[in-house]
């Protein structure tokens, strides 16, 4: 074994991801600090009442709220599967938690906090420090321009790992005619509470698990919600059924300047808002690599195994590229290996090795039929990701019982859209992995 080596280790972001990556990278023996421009932990998960003065979120110049949480927010996902796998997410019974399968987002802030805590994550963070500059100087140090209480400074690392999340910048939907249209545009990075919607006519564009609940909680108040979608199909134009005022329609063909929005087959309604569930981009506005990593079409790449850009490797990484993922227990998974790769503890491929991964990947997806903007989805083949790294860690493989509930979900969910998260059958899976969680607790707590 070659001796291990500490490293100095910027970490951006504190959410999620960055308190992984403060975990693993400190418990390898890396010294890490972890640059987060809000005042807490948390990330996306630090709900706020604020929204952002470019309702659509295209003015590069606007004011930038990171959260994209709204108020009645629930996990899409069970805590069971959620949770981080050393930090299992289990119910605390207390006064202020809420102990629900599916709980609210206060409850996720709350157990990233607990997370912070256990590991001792907070002293590594310098809180309202924006990171406004990451290049690599002709020593081959990164260096790290940030910003706290209007002081700019620049300190240098070794390695830099990137857990700036990517749900905060906008991805709007190309509508033909819109900008002479009359009427309001949203994007639901801005949406909070369904109160603005009240007697409006709605077209709500997206399929995404946002869209199904918001295109819900806003008919509560609305006078018509038209969920306008590529995946309903050109005769698509039924109620959805259980609501009265909410109708499925295909993708939107144009907006009119008489306020109408036109669809396909001629059919048309007036309309007040148009609110696009439309999903966001990947945003590194900080990031200086000279052109070696770049965004194109929502790829962000060359990146080996969406995390390692080969000819910057390991001294740059980023954290939580993937998407359609349980994403806590994949940070810990990439965060144990970019340590691991740091500390000289587990070896990489050459950068030809890692270039030829990468290119006969996109070749798979291209031939496929993949667009780019896909590149980063892991529907279907997430467990085999995360067995892939944590057999480079070392590490056990995700247990049966996580990928069982996680696809039972996924089955309950398009079941029952308004109810999954009250009413389930996978009482038996849950029961295994609570047995499980509490043979790791006492195992834990025995040595
Ligand atoms: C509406 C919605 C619902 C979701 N529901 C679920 C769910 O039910 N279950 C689930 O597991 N996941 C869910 N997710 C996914 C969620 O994004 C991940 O769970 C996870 O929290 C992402 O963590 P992250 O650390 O990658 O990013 P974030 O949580 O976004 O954290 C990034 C951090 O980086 C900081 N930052 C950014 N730029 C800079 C800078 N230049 N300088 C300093 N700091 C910076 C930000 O302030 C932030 O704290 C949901 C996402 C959305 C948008």
């Amino acid at each position: 074994m070659p001796p291990i080596t500490a490293c100095n280790v910027a970490v951006i972001g504190g959410g999620a991801a960055g308190l992984a990556a403060a975990r693993h990278l400190r418990r390898e023996g890396h010294s890490v600090v972890v640059f987060e421009k809000e005042s807490e932990v948390g990330g996306i998960w630090v709900y706020t009442n604020n929204t952002e003065p470019d309702p659509i979120g295209v003015d590069p110049t606007r004011p930038i709220v990171h959260s994209s949480l709204y108020a009645s927010l629930r996990t899409n996902l069970p805590r069971e599967v959620m949770g981080f796998r050393e930090y299992p997410f289990t119910a605390k019974k207390t006064g202020q938690r809420d102990p629900r399968r599916f709980p609210g987002h206060k409850e996720v802030f709350e157990y990233l906090k607990d997370y912070a805590s256990e590991f001792g994550i907070s002293e590594l963070v310098r809180f309202e420090t924006e990171v406004s500059r990451v290049w690599r100087s002709g020593s081959g140090k990164w260096e790290v321009r940030f910003r706290n209480r209007n002081e700019e400074k620049e300190e240098g690392f070794d390695a830099v790992v990137v857990c700036n999340g990517h749900y905060t910048e906008p991805r709007i939907a190309h509508i033909p005619g819109v900008d002479w249209w009359p009427g309001k545009q949203i994007h639901s990075h801005n949406y909070r509470v369904p109160e603005p919607f009240e007697n409006k006519t709605v077209v709500l564009i997206g399929s995404s698990a946002s869209a199904v609940d918001i295109s819900r909680e806003i008919a509560s108040v609305a006078k018509e919600v038209h969920i306008a979608s590529w995946s309903n199909s050109n005769e698509e134009n039924a109620t959805l059924p259980g609501y009265h005022n909410v109708w499925l329609r295909p993708m939107i063909e144009s907006a009119n300047e008489d306020g109408t929005i036109s669809f396909p087959q001629g059919f048309k309604i007036s309309a007040d808002i148009i609110l696009h569930c439309t999903g966001y981009k990947y945003h590194f506005p900080f990031l200086d690599t000279e052109g070696i990593v770049t965004v194109d079409d929502n790829r962000v790449g060359p990146l080996y195994k969406h995390v390692f850009p080969p000819s910057l490797a390991p001294w740059l990484s980023f954290v939580g590229v993937p998407w359609k993922v349980a994403p806590f227990p994949q940070f810990e998974l990439q965060c144990e290996w970019i340590a691991g790769i740091l500390s000289g503890r587990i070896s990489l491929p050459s950068e030809k090795e890692m270039m030829k991964d990468v290119e006969a990947f996109y070749d798979s997806l291209q031939a496929s039929g993949v667009p780019k903007r896909y590149t980063h989805n892991l529907t279907g083949y997430q467990f085999e990701y995360n067995d892939w790294i944590a057999t480079q860690c070392g590490f056990p493989k995700t247990e049966e019982w996580r990928k069982k509930i996680y696809h039972a979900t996924s089955l309950n969910r398009k079941a029952r859209p308004e109810n999954y998260r009250e009413e389930w059958e996978d009482e038996d899976l849950v029961l295994q992995a609570y047995k499980d969680i509490a043979r790791q607790i006492s195992c834990k707590q025995a040595t």
